[in-house]
């Protein structure tokens, strides 16, 4: 193949973008590549077998996932400095994106084997470029955190981030997170969730964090992209957080007062906010 081994006889590591839903999805140069290399590293083999099967693929299929990246990164180390080209692919979308491979990848960059992507479909992009929200600037978060406490407090740092926030969910921690973005970055705070993008129960929808808590509340499937935007200019100046730390030093209110004040000015569950409340005491004591 014309895209293969460099001067030093090392082949090449090549970085496969696969769909991330529909099969139709894949480059002319992926499949070629696929069907080119000596071997493909796949997270999931049984998972990839549909796509090859599809294809009329017939390389070689090898596992590499999160807990065999360091043995297996080896061995297919050894393989590309053996000569052999190897493509790694995903289960789904743009391999090393919060998938394996970066580590294979930085392998290849110390000891000196070529590394080329063959792009396609990621799920962040596609999410973004169809949301709706502004795409000059973005940050993609990879996964929130699944624990509430580190959840808010990464949401808390994030309150006054000017560009667009691109999160990876759980289709089970989604209406946990859209509660805490509401908590944490204010009610009004615009929202764009992509839900099962390319496949047949595609849906995007957006509205402001108090909306999409609305929307969510009821069992949620499929696989799914948080966009949270800018805030507005008309959203509230103090996170429910100052605002409890600041009636804290200016009141003796007891907490629970405090707190279900609050939880009316922000239009927040009473208990939440006492919960919040009661963390902000523990962490000030
Ligand atoms: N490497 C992949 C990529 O480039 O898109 C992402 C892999 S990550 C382990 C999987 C996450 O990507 C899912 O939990 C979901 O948040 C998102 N995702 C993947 N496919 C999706 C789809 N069809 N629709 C919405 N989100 C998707």
């Amino acid at each position: 193949m014309s895209e293969s081994r460099d001067s030093s006889g090392c082949g090449t590591l090549y970085l496969v973008a696969t769909p991330i839903g529909n099969l139709e999805d894949i480059s002319q140069r992926a499949l070629r590549i696929l069907q080119q290399v000596d071997l493909v590293a796949a997270e999931d083999t049984r998972h990839s077998r549909k796509l090859f099967n599809h294809y009329g693929i017939g390389t070689p299929l090898t596992s590499y996932f999160q807990h065999n990246e360091a043995a297996k990164g080896e061995q297919l180390v050894q393989a590309l400095l053996g000569g052999k080209n190897v493509a790694l692919i995903s289960d789904a979308g743009t391999p090393a994106i919060s998938d394996p491979g970066c580590l294979l990848v930085q392998r290849c960059h110390e000891i000196g084997i070529p590394v080329s992507a063959i792009p396609g479909p990621s799920a962040l992009i596609a999410a973004l470029s169809m949301a709706g929200l502004p795409t000059k600037r973005f940050a993609f978060e990879g996964f929130l955190p699944a624990r509430t406490h580190a959840r808010r407090q990464l949401l808390r740092s994030l309150r006054n981030e000017m560009r667009t926030l691109v999160f990876y969910e759980a289709p089970h921690r989604l209406a946990a997170a859209l509660q805490d973005v509401r908590m944490e970055l204010g009610e009004e705070r615009p929202v764009a969730v992509v839900r099962e993008l390319t496949k047949v129960h595609e849906e995007l929808f957006r509205g402001s964090a108090a909306e999409a808590c609305v929307h969510f509340a009821g069992k949620v499937r499929g696989e799914i992209v948080l966009l949270i935007g800018p805030p507005e200019a008309t959203a509230p100046e103090e996170s429910v957080r100052e605002a409890l730390k600041r009636w804290r030093q200016e009141t003796d209110l007891p907490l629970s007062k405090i707190a279900r004040k609050l939880a009316r000015d922000y239009g927040l569950s009473g208990s939440d906010v006492y919960r919040e409340a009661l963390a902000l005491q523990d962490e000030e004591e």
